[in-house]
């Protein structure tokens, strides 16, 4: 099978997936938007991806986002960074993402803040939650989040657009998914707008949608599984 059939199929076994979801859950499928992660796939993938009508790319490492941004900088396309982010990559970052998942520290307020404006850009920002037992893969911890949340609205150059999970490895989502639609709301009572849970990759989109989910985030689904990554 040719590439483009391939995710073709793919892409239709994923809507597939999202409209049963919603149908248990009684949600409506406009509600949800479909993020394809591409990190280690071509920009040839994300050409087909558009082809099919999906627009919205995410990346995790800037390295890889930024030439693949590049080079598909004709599309209308809508870019996600949903990696650990330093602050060193803020220039690079906000020079192509619309949207940044990984918001988990006041440094990183201001940094990607300023980079925005010097970009003359208004990047949307979603804080990371982690609930992990052990914390290392990024996100704030959850008692943090309101605060981080103010400072991410209060900051010229980004605006807060909710917040975002990765579920803790080898453990049932529910919980998770289950906390951060308590935080969601917590952080959309002091800010209407910032109404985006971003929640739900290949494993766990179902039980993320049950819980709210309006943003899903999928790569092995989409694409295939992934060559290992070597850092
Ligand atoms: C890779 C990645 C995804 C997609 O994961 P799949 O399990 O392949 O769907 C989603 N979110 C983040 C933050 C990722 O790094």
């Amino acid at each position: 099978m040719d590439r483009r059939a391939e995710i073709a199929a793919n892409l239709e076994a994923v809507e597939r997936r999202i409209a049963a979801a919603c149908a248990a859950a009684g949600r409506r499928s406009e509600e949800i938007t479909l993020v394809a992660v591409t990190k280690t796939f071509p920009a040839s993938d994300v050409r087909l991806l558009a082809s099919l009508g999906v627009t919205h790319i995410g990346e995790n490492r800037d390295q890889e986002a930024a030439p693949k941004a590049a080079a598909a900088s004709d599309l209308d396309l809508t870019w996600h960074f949903v990696g650990q982010l330093q602050t060193n990559k803020c220039r690079s970052v906000a020079s192509y993402a619309h949207v940044v998942h990984s918001i988990d520290r006041p440094r990183l307020v201001g940094a990607l803040g300023r980079e925005a404006r010097r970009a003359g850009r208004v990047i949307r920002c979603l804080v990371q939650v982690c609930f992990d037992a052990e914390p290392g893969r990024g996100g704030a911890a959850p008692s943090a989040v309101p605060a981080l949340a103010d400072e991410v609205a209060a900051e010229e150059g980004l605006e807060l657009g909710g917040v975002m999970t990765v579920a803790p490895l080898d453990e049932n989502p529910d919980p998770a998914f289950a906390a951060l639609a308590d935080l969601a709301a917590e952080v959309r009572a002091a800010h209407p707008r910032a109404t985006t849970i971003s929640a739900g990759m290949t494993g766990d989109l179902e039980s993320a949608m049950a819980h709210g989910a309006t943003l899903v985030r999928l790569g092995t689904a989409l694409l295939g599984t992934r060559e290992a990554i070597v850092r």
